[in-house]
């Protein structure tokens, strides 16, 4: 399997529509342990990334130049901490896709796996504070060991994916230590952290986006 920056394209825009059907939800999680705007948020960034793709991207090849405009765009449109957290991720991944219209299953797995250690190296958070790290922290580590282990992009992701889902439920029961909802201190536990959701539905789209694009070419 290889996406060609045509797919990389397309999967943005999968995340886009992702992000607004999910809007209320992540809403809703955000009001529990923040200010309720997750959603909004989510829904505004990629809103804006799926504009630039029909409009300056329309005719871009290069899968990194892709990666790195769409973090930019993210990060200018969003206002509230996630901005410069996918943003980094975003960025950081578009070195796997740099100077090449087709991405690898390697250059995939690199650029998941640095999408995750961006967003950690630029918040500073660690696995038990009840963010997006916990979610993706696991992911990048089991993807990174499996696919050194089997070689196989999908079994390796979807190992990753179940991680990245484990990850993010042991956020509805630990006490925020970073961010907005670090300030409730003993009360944020008992709700799943917004940001570990976003995080898991972008992870697990981009699989079934994956899945279905090997499907497409076999
Ligand atoms: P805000 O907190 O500014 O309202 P959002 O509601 O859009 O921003 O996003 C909140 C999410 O951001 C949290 O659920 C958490 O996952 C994530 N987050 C906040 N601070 C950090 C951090 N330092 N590192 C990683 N993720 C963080
Ligand atoms: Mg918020």
């Amino acid at each position: 399997m290889e996406l060609t920056s045509y797919d990389l394209k397309n999967f943005f825009k999968t995340v886009a529509d992702l992000m607004e059907e999910e809007k209320d939800y992540l809403c809703e999680l955000d009001r529990k342990i923040g200010d309720g705007d997750h959603g909004v948020t989510m829904s505004i960034g990629w809103q804006a990334v799926n504009e630039i793709l029909d409009a300056d991207l329309k005719d871009e090849e290069d899968c990194g130049k892709i990666s790195v405009s769409v973090g930019k765009t993210f990060l200018s449109a969003v206002g509230s901490s996630v901005g410069p957290l996918y943003a980094t991720g975003l960025m950081r991944g578009a070195k796997s896709g740099k100077k090449k219209n087709v991405m690898s299953e390697m250059d995939l797995v690199q650029y998941w796996i640095a999408f995750a250690r961006g967003v950690k190296e630029r918040g500073q958070a660690e696995v038990g504070d009840k963010t997006m790290v916990d979610t993706l922290e696991p992911f990048a580590n089991t993807l990174e060991a499996k696919y050194e282990q089997t070689h196989d992009f999908f079994e390796a992701f979807e190992h990753a994916v179940n991680d990245a889902e484990k990850g993010m439920k042991s956020t509805r029961d630990i006490i925020s230590k970073k961010g907005r909802s670090s300030r409730l201190g003993d009360r944020s536990a008992g709700a799943q952290d917004p940001g570990a959701t976003s995080a898991f539905m972008i992870l697990s789209a981009f699989q079934k986006f994956a899945q279905k694009r090997s499907a497409q070419v076999s």
